[in-house]
């Protein structure tokens, strides 16, 4: 069931060893399936080159696994409660991303000091609680303090990224990583400068609504 989209979360998983957004088996992408309701989430523990779209997990939102043969994510619960939660979200992406996390390692968000981060997070991207792995403590965090940002730095553990798709999750969680690793380098040099909170928003809008090949969308 569902072999199209196990294709495309299988794909968009393997883009994350591709960006060096994680580390062995760290890291994962879902995807919410429109018309059941379903998840499609990457199994837990399994190294990215050797997974194969047919280990990709369907799970309900409740968690009950409606077909695999492999256990889901160690995240899973995080990724069903944003679900349950947020209808217009459906991707999530998590990951450890060495720079986003040393971010989330200091407990500091990152203020939009980029035109990138104005275009895509439409201001500073926040910063949430430390949050305990497992149940539904680090998914109501998420939602919590991450307001209409696509991506959140956790304290003291990663990244997670949501989207209307599970690409722009993704894209998210690219673009954080690299807009971390660029502010980490200017504040070895200096302080970063803010973009004032007017040209955010405007940026922000342009992008949202200029950016790509609307015609065809
Ligand atoms: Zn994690």
């Amino acid at each position: 069931m569902l072999e199209n989209l196990k294709q495309l979360v299988w794909e968009l998983n393997l883009e994350l060893p591709k960006n060096r957004l994680v580390t062995m088996t760290s890291g994962n992408v879902s995807a919410r399936d429109l018309e059941t309701g379903y998840v499609v989430i990457k199994p837990s523990g399994v190294p990215y080159e050797r997974l194969a779209p047919a280990d990709m997990v369907v799970v309900d939102l409740n968690g009950q696994v409606i077909e695999g043969s492999r256990k889901p994510s160690v995240d899973t619960d995080t990724h069903l409660y944003i679900y349950r939660n947020r209808d217009d979200v459906n991707g999530g992406v998590h990951t450890h991303s060495p720079y986003a996390t040393s971010f989330a390692v200091l407990g500091q968000g990152i203020p939009p000091v980029l035109t990138s981060v104005a275009d895509i997070f439409g201001g500073p991207v926040p910063i949430g609680p430390y949050a305990a792995v497992g149940g539904e403590q680090i998914g109501r965090a998420v939602l919590e303090h991450i307001g209409e940002s696509p991506a959140i730095l956790m304290k003291n553990h990663g990244v997670f990224a949501i989207g209307p798709t599970p690409e722009l999750a993704l894209k998210a969680a690219v673009v954080l990583e690299d807009v971390a690793k660029i502010v980490h380098l200017a504040m070895l040099k200096g302080t970063p400068l803010e973009i004032p909170e007017h040209e955010v928003a405007r940026a922000h809008h342009y992008y949202q609504t200029m950016y790509g090949q609307k015609q065809s969308c």
